[in-house]
């Protein structure tokens, strides 16, 4: 018998049910298809960015993140998906046996991402107003504290009052994933400038529309930078992803922040027809809807029959069943709209 490593047995891969729909609502993606520049780039690719290594630790790209974000290169690291940035940081931090605070409910491969690092993972209950429990986090005593603001899958954000006495009070450093942020009103980023301890992590994935292109960033002073750097190595997205992302920051700003702007208005459109159904969305700041709903997994299968895929939750911790709906086009959200109506009936 080869033996393995023993912790790694009970392990199962994060793998969501592949349902293949007409409307797809279930991953929190761009809906409105590929920004401009970053298609032409994948169509006008040279030869040499197929055949040859993209240059170690992408520093082309480390640019235009800078440009777009306003930090500089230093205080920029890059992964495959923000994803890989989270899992380099958890590497990097923490030695293995040691422990990881992480609210509950929140994105749900942290418990994943503890685990292949040989980490405790600590879940955290959010209070009954979704905020984090700061106390109950700080007494996990965690050196490495996860905040998803705004969260995946509650769609709240985090209060500024409660990260910043979080920080202050932490032992160790905060993560805070702001993967949804360009749907958010507000960022934490500044947070990176004025405390020691803040590592922002963000992605291409979602308001960009480049979620198969795996790419995603991190924000923090240059010496945890170059921590997350030395858990990374040298080659984290394909030559290609880095053109289309590079071609994406540079000029598609305005193309992702008018479609992200769409996005917003039709969850608003959206929460009031969800209302209008006896609904309770929770108050979203992100491109997706939460909706604490009895019974939500039979509801969506009873949806993907009816050519409509959203995400199921079961049994969240101080919230019961649940279903999360991504917020795209009008059309696509009147269908989710009527699949509903139908699947509850
Ligand atoms: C989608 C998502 C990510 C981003 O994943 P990528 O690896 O960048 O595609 C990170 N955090 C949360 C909470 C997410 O929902």
């Amino acid at each position: 018998m080869i033996r393995t490593r023993p912790s790694y047995r009970d392990i199962s891969l994060y793998a969501p049910p592949v349902v293949p729909c007409r409307v797809d609502l279930s991953d929190n993606t761009n809906l409105f298809g590929m920004p401009p520049a970053a298609e032409r780039a994948l169509r006008d690719a040279a030869t040499s960015t197929v055949t040859r290594y993209p240059i170690s630790y992408a520093p082309d790209l480390k640019q235009a993140l800078s440009a777009y974000t306003g930090f500089e290169p230093s205080w920029l690291t890059t992964g495959c998906g923000s994803d890989d940035l989270i899992d380099c940081a958890l590497r990097a931090f923490l030695e293995p046996g040691e422990r990881i605070a992480v609210p509950d409910p929140s994105f749900s491969m942290m418990g994943y991402f503890a685990k292949v690092n040989g980490l405790h993972f600590t879940p955290v209950p959010l209070r009954p107003d979704f905020d984090i429990d700061v106390d109950a986090m700080l007494a996990t005593g965690s050196r490495l504290l996860y905040v998803c603001s705004p969260n995946n899958p509650t769609s709240t954000v985090a209060s500024r009052a409660a990260l910043e006495r979080l920080v202050d009070a932490a032992p160790g450093i905060v993560l805070v994933d702001e993967a949804y942020v360009e749907f958010a009103s507000s960022s934490n980023v500044d947070l990176v400038r004025s405390r020691p301890n803040v590592l922002v992590t963000r992605t291409l994935s979602k308001a960009f529309g480049l979620a198969g292109m795996r790419v995603g960033y991190a924000i923090g002073r240059p010496e945890l930078v170059a921590e997350v750097e030395k858990a990374r190595g040298p080659y984290k997205h394909s030559g290609i992803a880095e053109r289309m992302a590079i071609a994406a920051l540079t000029e598609d700003v305005a193309w992702m922040k008018a479609r992200a702007e769409e996005a917003k208005a039709n969850r608003q459109r959206m929460a009031e027809a969800l209302k209008a159904q006896g609904l309770e969305p929770m108050p979203s700041e992100a491109n997706f809807l939460f909706v604490p709903l009895p019974d939500a997994p039979r509801i969506a299968s009873r949806m993907r029959e009816l050519d409509v895929n959203v995400r199921a939750f079961q049994g969240l911790t101080g919230v019961g069943d649940a279903l999360r709906i991504g917020c795209g086009p009008w059309p696509m959200m009147e269908a989710a709209l009527q699949a509903l109506r139908e699947a509850r009936r």
